[in-house]
């Protein structure tokens, strides 16, 4: 009857609410030792030039491995700690782990020109950020010009004072920012040129459909027209066939980032993967 079903099937909507909640609450809880128990890591995907296939840089990804939830992604853990407050903690040990491997492969003989790495909304508004990260860069000894940072269109979009002083303030040491995930918000390009911002990254979504779409080869080409009118450089991400590397620098996108050229990777395949393209 209908309104047993009704109610059964409300059950069962509940006891899978309560499931996801215990599960969201057990990795709250793991989140928290998370940083102190060593089970984050960062690995490595190569950014390559288009045209010459060499490695110009990488972007550094963060991993969370607990020992029984085992690799968790990003895109499930990265907003748990955005909204239980620890991500500034988890960006600034990013910051520190990434500079140390920046000296770690010069030692090497390996020179990486740019490290790119990802900051979030609460890093970008905090008050702190910018002498946080002028500490860490010269703790280490590295140039600010070999790091970039990443931040999200919707994080431009918001228009808050704090995140644009903070962002110049970075620029002007030195550091370049690039708008990651570039498209996906599209709804205002105001901020583009108020904000200092030196590159572009085309959003995986539109990459994904280059070739086989039409709509998502007008994108793409419309993003790569918009950054070269700008002055931008501009990247594309998650290319993952030959036939969407070819049309990309085709149209005259400068770089690209995607399993066509390396997953994210420990930091010795990296130097091996270099090693290989010269
Ligand atoms: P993102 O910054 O847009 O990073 C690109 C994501 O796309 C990465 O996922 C990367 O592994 C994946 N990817 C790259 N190329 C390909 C491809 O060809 N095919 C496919 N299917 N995927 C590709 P990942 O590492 O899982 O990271 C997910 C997101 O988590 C990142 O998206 C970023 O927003 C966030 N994140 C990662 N590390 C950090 C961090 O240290 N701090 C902050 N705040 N966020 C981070
Ligand atoms: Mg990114
Ligand atoms: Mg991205
Ligand atoms: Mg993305």
């Amino acid at each position: 009857r209908a309104k047993d079903h009704g109610r059964n099937t409300y059950r069962f909507f509940e006891a899978e609410m309560t499931e996801r909640a215990i599960q969201r609450l057990h990795h709250e809880t793991a989140l928290r030792g998370a940083l102190t128990r060593g089970e984050l890591s960062l690995l490595y995907q190569p950014q390559v030039d288009l045209s010459t296939g060499r490695i110009q840089g990488a972007e550094a990804l963060l991993r969370w491995t607990h020992p029984e939830l085992g690799a968790v992604s990003p895109f499930e853990f990265i907003p748990i700690a955005e909204e239980i407050g620890l991500i500034s903690e988890f960006g600034k040990w990013v910051l520190e782990q990434a500079c140390l491997q920046l000296l770690a492969w010069d030692a090497e003989g390996f020179r990486v020109h740019r490290l790119a790495v990802n900051i979030s909304v609460q890093q970008a508004e905090r008050i702190d950020l910018v002498d946080e990260i002028r500490e860490i860069l010269q703790r280490a000894g590295v140039a600010p010009e070999r790091f970039e940072l990443e931040v999200t269109e919707s994080m431009l979009m918001r228009n808050v004072d704090r995140v644009i002083a903070n962002l110049s303030a970075l620029r002007d040491l030195g550091i370049t920012i690039a708008v990651d995930d570039f498209g996906s918000g599209f709804s205002s390009l105001g901020y583009l040129k108020t904000l200092p911002i030196s590159r572009l990254k085309i959003d995986k979504t539109f990459v994904d459909g280059v070739t086989i779409d039409d709509n998502d080869d007008a994108i793409a080409r419309a993003i790569i027209a918009l950054g070269k009118a700008l002055g931008l450089e501009v990247i594309a991400e998650g290319v993952e066939t030959p036939e969407q590397a070819a049309f990309l620098e085709h149209e005259g996108c400068n770089e690209a980032q995607g399993y066509l050229f390396g997953r994210p990777m420990k930091p010795d395949a990296l130097r091996q993967l270099s090693l290989e393209r010269g």
